[in-house]
């Protein structure tokens, strides 16, 4: 249960008396934690070297290697999103080496200054972060790339900043058609358990992810996935990698798997979150996202009637399942808006980020959601922008109850 704040006056709003009830969660990440996991939680620390933890961890490398379809190794680390980013370089790549990251948005960009930072040279393909990834565009880019200089293309699957999901498998064949060797890493940290991923039978070479979006735990656990080709690579990549160390990781003494102590609350969290998913099935997790998302899409779609308001998204087909981006009008700020939704409407929604920050908001639909969670952040959200007279479509909830009136298919 959230600590609810006294509200703050602002220009656009007033003070209302303190508020009771729930805090609705739909910014893109952290996302609400389901009971089950808050209680798994709830117990002492225990002997992480004791065959009690080592059955757990164990079962969670097992069935997270489940999550994200591959037969190759899983490594667990305790930091956040941003640290996977830097694991999946430093453990297969070498200074000086050259990378494609196509620009998708926000996320795209961080991904590259990482790199940068690690002294990496970054090559892009600039994108407006409206539209998801060109497959011809990096093709191109690999054809021209005659002598093989870059090592990795780096995709970000959904962006959690533009509401855009790019097409792993279409971006797979590009790399073939060039017959480029790269290897292909996807950050899936925004669509794991949310979005279709098959890491095998898609042929990705790293795929990571973090604790703290659709797999509904607390944030703090990056993880990062890596097949055959990625593990050889390591064997002759040269950045440094104490922590990240994926030889070290894979020995066989147990506490080496976490380079230390490991991070036992979020191991008994992770293990409660796989066994929801196990228990609704992975296809039944997607299936859930893409029911109450397109409640959301249908609902959004009718208050950009209003003239006011429009998708970042500019093409249907690539609306993420996860999160739903929405550019404000000049003259409507986000933190104006966010204030108005989380402080006499109690839901936090998302702000723009990078380029869109100040432009845009965004509302997290991902991990442990129902049709009432979303119905009330939408009619919270539309009473929010009535509020601020953003001009809006009207019926944007209403037919959101109509689709959701429909039995899941
Ligand atoms: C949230 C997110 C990140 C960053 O994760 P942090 O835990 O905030 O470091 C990276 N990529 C994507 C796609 C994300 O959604």
């Amino acid at each position: 249960m959230s600590v609810q704040r006294a509200p703050v006056a602002t220009a656009a709003n007033e003070v209302t008396p303190v508020r009771r009830g729930r805090e609705f969660l739909n910014v893109p990440g952290p996302t609400n934690i389901p009971g089950r996991i808050l209680n798994a939680m709830h117990r002492p620390a225990v002997d992480f070297s004791g065959p009690e933890f080592i059955d757990i961890a164990m079962s969670c490398f097992r069935d997270l290697k489940w999550l994200f379809r591959t037969e190759g190794d899983v490594f667990i680390y305790a930091a956040n999103g941003h640290a996977a980013w830097e694991a999946a370089m430093v453990n297969t790549l070498s200074a000086g080496d050259t990378i494609l990251v196509p620009e998708t948005g926000h996320f795209s960009t961080g991904w590259g200054e990482t790199a940068e930072s690690l002294g990496l040279k970054v090559k892009t393909v600039a994108s407006d972060w409206r539209r998801a990834i060109d497959p011809a565009a990096v093709e191109q880019a690999l054809r021209a790339d005659a002598d093989h200089a870059i090592k990795a293309v780096l995709m970000v699957h959904t962006d959690t900043a533009t509401g855009v999901t790019s097409d792993i498998r279409a971006l797979r064949a590009a790399i073939d058609a060039a017959g480029h060797p790269a290897l292909f890493m996807v950050d899936a940290i925004a669509s794991l358990a949310t979005t279709e991923l098959e890491m095998d039978a898609w042929k990705i070479d790293v795929v990571i992810g973090a604790s703290q979006k659709g797999l509904m735990c607390p944030p703090g656990v990056a993880l990062v996935a890596a097949g055959a080709r990625a593990l050889e690579a390591h064997a002759t990549s040269s950045l440094p990698k104490r922590y990240w160390d994926w030889t070290a990781r894979r020995a066989k003494e147990h506490y080496r798997k976490f380079c230390g102590t490991a991070p036992e609350h979020t191991i008994f969290a992770m293990r409660e979150a796989l066994n929801m998913l196990q228990e609704e099935t992975l296809e039944g997790a997607f299936r859930r996202h893409e029911r109450l998302s397109e409640a959301v899409r249908l609902c959004v779609g009718r208050w950009c009637e209003g003239g006011a308001l429009q998708f970042n998204a500019v093409n249907p087909d690539e609306r993420s399942n996860a999160v739903t981006t929405i550019l404000l009008p000049p003259g409507v700020d986000t933190d104006t808006m966010r204030a108005m939704c989380r402080d006499n409407f109690s839901v936090a929604v998302g702000g723009g980020l990078g380029k869109l920050i100040g432009k845009a908001f965004r509302i997290g639909h991902m991990g442990d959601m129902n049709e009432p969670m979303i119905l009330g952040c939408l009619a919270a959200v539309e009473a929010a922008l009535k509020r601020l007279d953003v001009p809006i479509g009207s019926g944007g909830v209403q037919i959101a109850i109509d689709w959701l009136a429909q039995p899941p298919r």
